[in-house]
């Protein structure tokens, strides 16, 4: 399956024109030498388990290093900071609070309904998990609409699914697709309580 988009993240960044590489052999564009240094450290400790590496035209994405299997906690989403507002790094957990999660989680990239992974919040923080078996090479995908209520800016999405959305909203405007999907277990539990947004 080729689902993309630059995820809340990286997503809208401008598209770039990479080939697939290893990070060895390349340095992509619009990151510091702080970035750069947290990529090559998360490499590091996901080792044999995911690389971060350059995703065709989408700038940064999340691979798999091995053939991965479904129900497996693979990525560890740590918060370095809260905010009450969403931004492109960020990942919603409730109504007004928004994690700023690390290297690798912003750099997974998003894809509508057939996505290969999911999150499930804890506390305050969240990891990933498989969704399904995936093989090794294959990008991790995961649907921003299943933790954000109002993504920071609304952006087109080419992910390339049979059900693409079109734009990416959040999930007050696709909340029933996304349920459908995934089912509750892969989305944030702020969004199934009936408390209304204030
Ligand atoms: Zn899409």
């Amino acid at each position: 399956m080729i689902c993309s988009v630059l995820k809340n993240t990286v997503a809208i960044r401008p598209v770039r024109t990479l080939t697939f590489r290893s990070l060895s052999s390349v340095v992509a564009p619009d990151i510091n030498d702080l970035e750069q240094e947290q990529i090559k450290q998360a490499n590091e400790a996901y080792h044999g388990i995911v690389e971060i590496s350059v995703s065709g035209d989408r700038g940064w994405g999340v691979f798999a290093s091995r053939d991965l299997v479904k129900g497996e906690r693979l990525i560890k989403i740590t918060p370095f900071s809260f905010t009450d507002t969403p931004n492109q790094h960020s990942i919603q957990i409730d109504w007004k609070k928004h994690m700023n999660v690390d290297i690798p989680a912003r750099f997974v990239n998003h894809c509508c309904n057939e996505a290969n992974v999911g999150i499930k919040i804890r506390d305050e923080a969240a990891d990933f998990y498989a969704l399904r078996d995936i093989e090794s090479g294959d990008e991790l995908l995961w649907d921003y609409e299943t933790t954000e209520y109002r993504v920071s800016e609304n952006f087109p999405c080419n992910c390339g699914s049979s059900r693409c959305r079109g734009t990416i909203r959040g999930y007050y405007a696709h909340g029933n697709q996304v349920m459908k999907a995934y089912g509750p277990d892969f989305i944030a539990p702020y969004l199934l309580k009936k408390t209304p947004l204030k």
